[in-house]
């Protein structure tokens, strides 16, 4: 899937680097229709010293960093995993996980999160701290990577963040993406 994108100073320059992890953050920017554009520019921003790989907000995906490059996301967890900044706070309880601009940034972020792990072979599965250091392969907020690693005190995507119903929109949507495939 293509992108628009605006490209972050902020990162580290690869080649052919191992992806096992995809790590879940809040932007800490409000539920706005330019979220995801707000978020790329901070990344873009050479001072901001911070990158994800993808900004997601209600309205669509900006990508900020390619793939094959590492981002700086979430200290001690950046080499082998693809960060994506959703729009909202990490204090967001479940219930303002469920309003309406919030569906909307899951739905995105399914579709996007089911297709870097279809792309990756990374099993649609929730990882703790204790998997990271484990080097177990899935997805995970960056509170997990914080806890692991200690290098930074970053909470997010937040208690409230309904990890169980998100896991299961990213099966469905890749359940959607093979029967929508078409059969050779
Ligand atoms: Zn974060």
């Amino acid at each position: 899937m293509a992108y628009p994108f605006v490209e972050s100073p902020n990162k580290t320059v690869a080649r052919g680097r191992a992806i096992d992890v995809v790590v879940m953050h809040t932007m800490e920017i409000a539920e706005r229709p330019d979220a995801a554009e707000i978020c790329a520019r901070w990344f873009r921003t050479p001072a901001s010293r911070v990158s994800a790989h993808y900004c997601v907000d209600a309205n669509g995906v900006i990508q900020c960093v390619r793939e094959k490059d590492i981002a700086w996301h979430a200290r001690g967890g950046n080499t082998r995993s693809i960060g994506v900044e959703l729009a909202g706070f990490a204090r967001q309880t479940t219930r303002d996980w469920e309003d309406a601009y919030s569906r909307a940034v899951l739905a995105r972020a399914a579709t996007l999160v089911a297709d870097i792990c279809r792309r990756k072979r990374i099993p649609v599965r929730w990882l703790l701290a204790d998997d990271l250091i484990a080097a177990r392969r899935g997805i995970t907020g960056h509170v997990e990577v914080s806890k692991a690693f200690r290098r930074s005190d970053h909470w997010d995507p937040g208690p409230g963040f309904p990890i169980e119903s998100f896991l299961d929109r990213v099966r469905k949507a890749q359940q959607a993406a093979r029967t929508a495939r078409p059969k050779v």
